[in-house]
């Protein structure tokens, strides 16, 4: 069980492939790769083929014994379920938002929305403002029974908008559907300090001590570059849980890398796990689409190891 896991194990590593990564041969590749790596939580969308190929990622991996699946359940307000969408009449066709994706979700100004991540970065950049970001939610009432039927170890809740009335009614649901581990994915873009601890400590009235995750989000999915500036919000959102003294386990992330746990470590942060999306997929991304797998699998472990030590 996934509480035992944590108790007993001081540091683990949970792969982040994406709350809005719906593409069934990613989130394969990429749980083989990072299981054969080490991770030991695999987070993916909540929906059941892409439950159905982690299982099948981390089965060819050869090693099933601690692995742990999260879905991640993304709500009104929230980018990680947010899908680009082009307006053909305002693109130049100047070709920008194919070459910036960082998850290969545009070909020819198109937009694959089972890749598509929801980063936002094509919606930036585009010189035309031909992009914008669709919300995409799904009927959680249904979806979870039959997540919960397949074997889940986790859900994950991502709890930062400003949407009060959307969080409850979700977070209800979870709570009555599913009596395991929960993760609250929070960070303070839309919500200050006091808000973001008084909101977790309201969601905490419905749970025991330590049977929930809360996983501090820096800057949602900012975290392509290795350095210490991109993971520093991150390691201060923890600080921030870290110091409110709950009954809790502590992951980091949103902006996560390779420096996360030496800075964590530096600020004194007695964090539980280290959770890597962006940073860990765009380590891999050249290699499997190469099909170079053992390289693939090199600089994964390298990254896993840097988190654990
Ligand atoms: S960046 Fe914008 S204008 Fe350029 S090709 Fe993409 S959608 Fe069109
Ligand atoms: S850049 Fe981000 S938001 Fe745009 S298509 Fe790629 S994954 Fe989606």
């Amino acid at each position: 069980m996934l509480k035992d896991f944590l108790e007993k194990n001081k540091t683990v590593f949970k792969l982040v492939c994406g709350a809005g990564n719906e593409c069934a041969e990613d989130v394969e590749k990429l749980t083989y790769v990072y299981s054969k790596a080490g991770a030991q939580i695999f987070d993916i969308c909540a929906k059941p083929e892409i439950l159905l190929s982690a299982k099948r990622g981390i089965e060819k991996s050869g090693i099933t014994k601690d692995k742990y699946i999260c879905v991640s359940v993304g709500m009104k307000g929230d980018p990680h379920i947010a899908k680009a969408t082009i307006d053909k009449s305002l693109c130049i066709n100047c070709g920008i938002c194919d070459r910036v994706c960082p998850n290969n979700a545009i070909k020819n100004h198109n937009i694959i929305e089972s890749k598509c991540i929801g980063c936002s970065v094509c919606e930036n950049k585009c010189p035309n403002k031909s992009i914008s970001m669709v919300e995409k939610d799904i009927d959680l009432a249904v979806e979870l029974p039959k997540l919960i039927e397949m074997g889940i170890d986790c859900i994950e809740l991502h709890a930062t908008s400003e949407y009060d009335e959307d969080i409850w009614e979700k977070w209800n649901i979870i709570n009555r559907y599913y009596d395991g581990i929960l993760s609250v994915c929070i960070d303070r873009l839309n919500l200050g300090n006091k808000q973001v601890l008084a909101r977790l400590k309201k969601m905490l009235q419905q749970r025991k001590p330590y049977t929930t995750i809360i996983q501090a989000d820096g800057i949602p999915m900012s975290g392509c570059d290795d350095e210490y500036k991109t993971t520093l919000q991150a390691v201060a959102m923890a600080e921030i849980i870290q110091d409110a003294n709950l009954p809790v386990y502590i992951f980091i992330s949103g902006g996560t890398n390779s420096k996360t746990s030496k800075l964590a470590k530096i600020c004194n942060i007695d964090y539980k796990g280290i959770a890597i999306g962006s940073y860990a997929r765009k380590l891999v991304r050249k290699d499997l689409m190469e099909n170079n797998i053992d390289k693939a699998i090199l600089s994964a472990k390298d990254l896993v190891k840097e988190c654990l030590c």
